[in-house]
């Protein structure tokens, strides 16, 4: 299944997207239930609960979807350098920062967050921030959602954990990455968490094996599968979850293919003006402009 989060009537609202992708099933949940989007939905479903009862059915053309989870309870989870072609590409343009500027793959995953404020829904504006950065880049992410509370979770029973994906652009101010060292300021910024278009349940599709590209302006940067992974979706949710209580509505972002703006040469830095257009095979696609 998938659940979105959308603005309907002025109101923001939660529904199932209908087969077709066509149509919305707009549940019967109050405004303040929805506030923080899908969240409400994973919570009950965790709870074992069932989904609310279907108000009304619209088509998708009279919704604006919002980020599926638009103001997640936790910072972003995110792996970093998890394809190696990414990593090869990073060492190459010398733009590497911090720990790791190496071109072999990482011996443990590198964790790092987002601010949960960074998140903005399809279609919203990627702020340019230019007075900061002029090195705006993006990276184009499968998302994995936890479903059910846990620690200490083995790779065996990792999966049983996950509800389902969506994706993220993992927007990134490289020089500052590399002038604060650590990259949480650089890939916190206001507006840099793009999320959506909606959350698609695990048993949809195959998120250790689906393809993921990305195009700025129509023209194809990044081409890859998550079957490339260098820690898979198992020894994330493994590693992060050995000591860190993962709950219900988490995300973990994880990690991008090579092809992001640092690893051309020269470097093809995003621009006032330029879209971002992330697809991944089974969820759809996630687009956004820089103002
Ligand atoms: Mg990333």
């Amino acid at each position: 299944m998938k659940l979105a989060t959308f603005q309907h009537n002025q109101q923001r609202c939660l529904g199932l997207i209908d087969a077709d992708a066509k149509t919305v099933s707009i549940f019967d949940v109050s405004t303040k239930e929805a506030e923080h989007g899908v969240q409400y939905l994973l919570d009950l479903l965790a709870d074992g609960l069932e989904l609310p009862p279907v108000r009304e059915r619209t088509s998708l053309d009279n919704v604006k979807l919002d980020a599926p989870l638009p103001g997640p309870r936790r910072n972003i989870f995110c792996a970093g350098k998890n394809y190696l072609d990414h990593v090869k590409e990073v060492a190459k343009s010398g733009l590497g920062s911090g720990q790791t500027s190496g071109s072999d793959a990482p011996e443990y995953p590198i964790i790092f967050t987002k601010v949960p404020e960074s998140v903005i829904g399809p279609q919203a504006k990627i702020f340019r921030h230019a007075n900061l950065t002029n090195h705006l880049d993006y990276e184009a992410e499968l998302a994995v959602i936890i479903g059910r509370k846990g620690r200490g979770i083995s790779r065996e029973n990792a999966m049983e954990y996950v509800w389902g994906y969506t994706i993220i652009n993992d927007v990134s101010a490289r020089d500052l990455q590399k002038k604060h060292q650590q990259w949480h300021i650089a890939k916190s910024l206001d507006s840099f968490c793009p999320m959506g278009p909606w959350l698609v349940s695990k048993d949809e599709f195959d998120g250790n094996n689906t393809a993921i590209r990305c195009w700025v302006n129509d023209e194809l940067r990044q081409d890859s599968s998550t079957s490339l992974f260098i820690f898979d979706i198992p020894a994330l949710i493994e590693t992060l979850s050995a000591g860190i209580t993962l709950y219900p509505g988490d995300i973990i972002a994880t990690g991008t293919p090579s092809g992001v703006g640092m690893g051309f040469n020269p470097p093809k830095f995003l621009q006032s003006g330029d879209k971002v257009k992330i697809e991944i095979t089974g969820i759809g696609t996630l687009e956004n402009i820089v103002e």
